[in-house]
């Protein structure tokens, strides 16, 4: 039986990030994924393939409404090949996952395919191809999620479908139902809006992306009306049903009226859920929280000392930087390192265009939490670079504490503010002032002159350009 130092369950960013700080620590490291290629959710269903959708349709956006003005002229009508698009995103995707075979390779992971599952704490069966049995001094569990549903919805993954499908439709929606307005229904909504769709969405909170700044909420709301987008706020769905190749979706509004959508396809998009089945983690004695997630502590570790768990499968947020952050973090933790991850600055990005982008406290946060802070706040339009490209929906705000100036949270809305949150995210880091970055040089015309003004209009209301 080959022995481990460390096996890892799950090939995501958290687990095959993990896999490499391992090895390059010095450990003897396995890799076990289920599916034939690495990846897992980003690479294969998540951040990648609907990135590419997204630039994809942007294109087509773009060519259809903005290059008459730019003076481009495309004799005839311009078409989407939907066949073209998702053999592209795929090529894509398959370009990527091949990267991670790559890295495995090059830095001596042993690869496993097949189903891990616990038989005790150090021992791990592989059923694949094959079945094999290996022995790890440390395990590292890092399988991810999967989407949710609602109690009464039927998933029939032809027209009642999860991103997993949307991802990879043989036809252009003519109207899909969106159940949940928060980051894979805007993204994947606006996919097929460009495209050409009727886009309904149903949320059933009282803003889109509520967990965000509500001010973003409000400004991404303004471009989706724009844009067409039927928006349903709090709006409680309560059946789905499939009649041929209608769905139609019941919600009871604010009111407590019952409304009525039809369409045909239904995208549900209401988070997703800890993925641990066939893990067997009973054996091991791993313990589960309320949530049906992989309990651990401050150091990503379950009851079980040597068992650790990072990713989507434990509590934060749900996103590809944050299971490989804490990758890297358990792989020097068993290394006896003393690594650290702060939390409230891993940002938040949405990639819709405008994209959205936040990192650190909202307004509603402060609020909550009796903080007092001061604003500065920035449009888009009034930047030369926004306004030669034409991207002039959104804004920079800066939250800083009133007293000390520190910047307490940074949310944007706008062109490549995917991007620009990076400067925020260094300068939380290293605990800036306001005033620290509005003394920073920012190069013109740049996106990026929207937070060194939206910290001088934090600092004392001193933005130079409104
Ligand atoms: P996963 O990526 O889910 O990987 C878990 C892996 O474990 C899977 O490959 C699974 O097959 C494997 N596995 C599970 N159980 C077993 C087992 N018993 N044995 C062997 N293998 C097993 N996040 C972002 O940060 N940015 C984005 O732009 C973004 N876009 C997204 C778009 C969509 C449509 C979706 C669905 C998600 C998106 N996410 C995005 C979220 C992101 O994909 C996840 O946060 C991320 O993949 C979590 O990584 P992970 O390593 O924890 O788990
Ligand atoms: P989400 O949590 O972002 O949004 C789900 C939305 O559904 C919420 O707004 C919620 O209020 C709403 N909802 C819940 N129950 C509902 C109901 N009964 N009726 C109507 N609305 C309801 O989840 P998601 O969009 O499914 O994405 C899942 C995860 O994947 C997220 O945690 C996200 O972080 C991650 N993801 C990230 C990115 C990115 O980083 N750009 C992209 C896609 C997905």
């Amino acid at each position: 039986m080959n022995i481990y130092d460390v096996a890892i369950i799950g090939s995501g960013p958290g687990g095959y990030v993990a896999a490499i700080r391992c090895a390059q620590l010095g450990m003897k490291t396995a890799l076990i994924e289920k599916y034939s290629t690495l990846g897992g959710t980003c690479l294969n269903v998540g951040c990648i393939p609907s990135k590419a959708l997204l630039d994809s349709s942007h294109h087509y956006d773009d060519a259809v409404k903005h290059f008459k003005e730019h003076g481009i002229d495309i004799p005839g009508d311009i078409k989407v090949n939907l066949e073209q698009m998702i053999a592209r995103k795929q090529a894509v995707v398959d370009q990527t996952t091949g990267g991670i075979d790559f890295l495995m390779k090059k830095n001596k992971v042993d690869v496993y395919e097949g189903l891990g599952s616990f038989k005790d704490a150090t021992h791990i069966s592989i059923d694949g191809k094959e079945k094999t049995e290996i022995e790890a001094k440390n395990v590292i569990i890092a399988t991810g999620s999967k989407p949710s549903s609602l109690p009464f919805i039927k998933l029939d993954k032809e027209r009642i479908i999860t991103s997993t499908e949307a991802l990879k439709l043989k036809e252009i929606p003519k109207h899909m139902i969106v159940i949940g307005g928060g980051v894979i229904g805007l993204e994947l909504g606006q996919v097929y809006r460009r495209l050409g769709s009727e886009v309904t969405i149903v949320e059933y909170m009282d803003r889109l992306i509520p967990t965000m700044d509500s001010a973003l909420s409000k400004e991404l709301t303004k471009v989706f009306k724009k844009a067409k987008f039927k928006v349903n706020v709090s709006h409680k769905v309560k059946s789905v049903e499939r009649n041929g190749n209608e769905v139609i979706v019941k919600a009871d509004n604010k009111k407590g009226e019952e409304v009525e959508f039809k369409g045909d396809y239904c995208l549900v998009s209401v988070g997703r859920r800890p993925y641990t089945d066939g893990l067997n983690l009973d054996s091991a004695g791993v313990k589960m929280d309320d949530r049906g997630r992989v309990e651990v502590n401050g150091h990503l570790q379950t009851n079980v000392p040597n068992i650790y768990a990072i990713g989507d499968v434990v509590k934060g947020a749900m996103l590809a930087h944050k299971a490989e952050e804490e990758g890297v973090f358990v792989a020097e933790t068993i290394a006896g390192q003393k690594p650290h991850i702060d939390y409230n600055l891993i940002p938040g990005v949405v990639y819709t265009w405008p994209e959205v982008a936040a990192v650190g406290k909202t307004e509603e946060e402060l609020k909550e939490a009796g903080v007092s802070y001061k604003v500065g706040q920035f449009p888009m339009r009034a930047l030369g670079r926004s306004r030669a490209s034409m991207d002039t929906d959104g804004f920079v705000k800066i939250l800083a504490d009133a007293s000390t100036d520190e910047v307490l949270g940074v949310h944007m809305i706008g062109a490549r503010v995917a991007d620009l949150i990076a400067e925020a995210v260094t300068a939380m880091e290293f605990r800036a002032s306001a005033e620290d970055i509005s003394r920073m040089s920012h190069a013109h015309p740049t996106y990026a002159e929207a937070v060194k003004e939206a910290a001088l209009a934090a600092t004392d209301d001193r933005a130079l350009h409104v």
